[in-house]
């Protein structure tokens, strides 16, 4: 369907570098585990632990001085963590991955770990909303500055940044609109002004879009979306060099932002099948906007996929596949005239979120912003006919007759 570029790894040529398979689906399999595990088990255990013991007093010196590969206390580490942190930084061709226990705990985590008094940041102005509201309303608690300069704007993030900037941050692609950015140039306004830069790529995915090899230094994603994949679990992950990350996993040890280990084996789990699932997504989302473009009732498609997306061409040129969110517009309708199209359909469940089997729709007027004032709502570009489709791995065919009956 989706033309393989060099940005990200070609699944029709396969890769090998020396003994070590580097092709997606089974770095997704295989990446992070020892081939012989605990008890034999083709399985990574799950250590329900709080704490893990020495067998003397001078092993617990040996630990401190040597800082032997080993846990101590849960809320630093525990082996079933370690091997998930391990397979997310190969599947994003990173060298040290920090697995949190939400996406949003990821963002704050990160920022908090770099960020201090007089610093300033500068976004993208399409975002989550709760990433938004973490710098405005509580950074600023702590004298953190945040600038937003309107998405894809180059020129206007690199004219934001001054000698106290610390960081460029950007979603791709954007929550809802689906912009999409062009990575170098972003990695490169940060690397020419010394300034860090984060891409949160939760709507991309590790399979579609690998910001590190764009010159990216951080790699955010909520796992609770396509990584994990099944809308049970939540998780968030922080990819980059372990140098940099070395201030944010200490951070995380003070938080206690940590994953419970059964929550931890059901995203190792998930990841089993996560290229599988990656192409089911990206199939229903093509498929899908194409069927939603054609329709009289909607009057526009904002998919990256489409060619008539305005972020069309860098999309084509960095992404894989542009995966399962859809966002349409219902032609000539009010607010309520929209939410009967979502009421109407009888597939996708009314519940915000994304990424997992099950396809998901909302209106964002109601989920997300409806305590904003009109003006904030127009600001942030959520206009009041617009839908947001997340395709699950439903068969397309069904799904396109659902909205068929929904929009008919
Ligand atoms: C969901 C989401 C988050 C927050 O992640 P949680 O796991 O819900 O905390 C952050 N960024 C994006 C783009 C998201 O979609």
């Amino acid at each position: 369907m989706t033309k393989p570029t060099g940005r990200v790894p070609d699944p029709s040529k396969p890769k090998t570098s020396g003994d070590t398979p580097t092709n997606f689906s089974t770095l997704s399999v295989h990446a992070g585990e020892s081939r012989q595990k605990p008890g034999d088990s083709i399985t990574d255990p799950i250590f329900c632990a709080s704490t893990f013991t020495f067998t003397d007093t001078q092993s617990v010196i040996d630990y401190i001085e040597k800082d032997q590969s080993r846990e101590e206390y849960g809320r630093y580490g525990n082996p079933s963590e370690r091997v998930v942190e391990r397979k997310l930084a190969a599947l994003e061709g990173g060298e040290d991955a920090i697995l949190y226990s939400s996406g949003m705990s990821a963002i704050v985590g990160l920022l908090m770990a770099k960020l201090g008094s007089g610093d300033e940041v500068i976004f993208f102005d399409e975002c989550y909303h709760r990433s938004r509201e973490f710098c405005t309303k509580h950074l600023s608690r702590f004298g953190v500055v945040t600038r937003q300069v309107p998405a894809c704007d180059y020129d206007a993030m690199a004219a934001a940044i001054t000698p106290q900037t610390k960081m460029l941050i950007s979603e791709s692609p954007t929550n809802p609109q689906l912009s999409c950015v062009d990575l170098e140039r972003f990695a490169k306004i940060g690397q020419e002004n010394g300034v860090e830069t984060l891409i949160d790529a939760t709507l991309a995915t590790p399979y579609n879009l690998q910001p590190i090899s764009a010159g990216v230094d951080y790699v955010l994603h909520s796992a609770t979306k396509y990584l994990g994949g099944h809308n049970d679990l939540l998780a968030g992950v922080v990819v980059g060099t372990k140098e940099n990350l070395e201030p944010v996993r200490n951070l995380r040890g003070i938080m206690g932002a940590v994953n419970g280990p059964q929550n931890i084996y059901l995203l190792t789990r998930g990841l089993k099948t996560f290229e599988l699932r990656m192409q089911r997504h990206n199939e229903n989302g093509q498929r899908v906007a194409e069927f939603l473009e054609s329709h009289p009732r909607v009057e526009r498609v904002c998919y990256p996929g489409l060619a008539s997306h305005p972020h069309h061409e860098i999309a084509k040129k960095t992404m894989r596949g542009y995966g399962g969110l859809v966002t349409f517009f219902i032609k000539d309708a009010d607010w309520r005239a929209t939410a009967d199209i979502v009421d109407a359909v009888k597939i996708p469940r009314i519940a915000p979120s994304l990424g997992g089997v099950e396809s998901l729709i909302e209106q964002p007027l109601v989920m997300s912003y409806y305590q904003c004032t009109p003006e904030e709502r127009e600001q942030y570009g959520i206009p009041d006919n617009m839908i947001r489709l997340a395709c699950g791995i439903e068969n397309a065919d069904d799904l396109i007759g659902d909205l068929a009956q929904a929009l008919g």
